[in-house]
């Protein structure tokens, strides 16, 4: 059917999340952990299989942009007609990483929503997940399929090692492009906001609305503040071994003996590191998203005691890069 899932297989992921079940699938972000998105019942199987908080709402993925009406209630906009035009000003960017927010219709369970009246939708880029989402014929509520907090898998065996014995079935589409979780967008307010920084930039983003995108963070310098106080964003996407940016070093830190670098670019150290994983020769972004929760799993299964990771300029897809090394690196 596609390149690595059999028809036989997809077949049979979708009859588990006819029953209720949980099934990951490669996704171009991350792998996902995937239950029907209308059943109260299999959704909260989600929750209890990554011991995952049940306030933090979980994106809805379907096949294709024409079914958002189905599962968004437009008519519960702050201007219909406007978040109507905005979508249709975003339609280039589905399939991809992007998910949007929207006032939820209620035929998606609660649960979904952790309680909160408005669902985010996204349509994934990536074939093994839309064939899935077509056999299946409903929505599907996945989050990254990994134990909460933990950093999200960007291979099947990934999953098998997070969430082996917990779910349905896994399917393996080989390992995901993009590397980080999807583009945030908020259309619930007159401006748009991203909630968390994706491969779907803000520039894009603002280029395609044609309007002014606010940030995570409404204040003008936070990325700044961020930069300079890692630990007041709250620790997610971590590894076990503690993580610190490269920038954050100086000739005064105490380094223990057996250290991790994960560098963007060839380069000269400060230190000598017990093992290195270079994820560009050339600096270039998409490769260090592509490679980044991988490297860190790989760091975090050599018994390490500190990973010292680059660091790139917050703008473009380094927002999302920065962001996640951020939370990796909160105490
Ligand atoms: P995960 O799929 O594990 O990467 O997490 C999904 C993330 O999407 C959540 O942590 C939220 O940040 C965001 N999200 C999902 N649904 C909503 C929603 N209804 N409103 C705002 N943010 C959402
Ligand atoms: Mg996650």
């Amino acid at each position: 059917m596609t390149d690595t899932v059999t028809k036989e297989q997809l077949a049979a992921a979708a009859d588990a999340l006819r029953r209720g079940e949980l099934v990951a699938f490669p996704t171009e972000t991350v792998y996902g952990l995937g239950a029907d998105a209308r059943s109260s019942a299999a959704v909260r199987r989600i929750y209890e299989a990554k011991g995952r908080p049940s306030n933090n709402p979980l994106i809805v993925h379907i096949s294709a942009i024409a079914d958002i009406e189905a599962y968004a209630d437009l008519s519960r906009s702050f201007n219909p007609a406007l978040v109507r035009e905005r979508l249709q000003k975003l339609s280039h960017l589905f399939p991809g990483p992007l998910s949007v927010v929207l006032p939820s219709s209620p035929a998606i369970a609660p649960e979904v929503r952790a309680g909160g009246d408005t669902v985010a939708l996204r349509v994934p880029a990536h074939p093994v997940a839309l064939e899935l989402l077509r056999t299946f014929g409903g929505p599907v509520a996945a989050p990254s399929a990994n134990p909460s907090n933990y950093v999200s898998p960007t291979t099947a065996e990934h999953v098998r090692q997070g969430l082996g014995g917990k779910v349905a079935c896994i399917l393996d589409g080989g390992p995901c492009h993009v590397g980080l979780e999807s583009t945030v967008l908020s259309l619930i307010n007159p401006t748009p906001q991203v909630l968390r920084p994706g491969a779907v930039t803000r520039d894009q983003l603002e280029g395609a609305l044609g309007c002014t995108v606010d940030g995570p963070n409404k204040q003008a310098d936070s990325e700044l503040v961020a930069l300079l106080s890692p630990g007041l964003l709250e620790k997610h996407y971590s590894p076990r071994t503690p993580v610190v940016l490269n920038s954050a070093l100086t000739s005064a830190s105490p380094l223990p003996e057996r250290i991790g670098a994960i560098l963007f670019s060839p380069q000269q150290l400060s230190f000598t590191p017990t093992h290195t994983v270079l994820l560009s020769s050339s600096g270039e972004l998409a490769a260090v998203a592509a490679g980044l929760f991988s490297a860190l799993r790989e760091m975090d299964s050599r018994g390490l005691e500190l990973i010292v990771v680059d660091t790139c300029e917050p703008v473009g897809l380094g927002e999302a890069i920065m962001d996640r090394l951020l939370r990796a690196a909160a105490r």
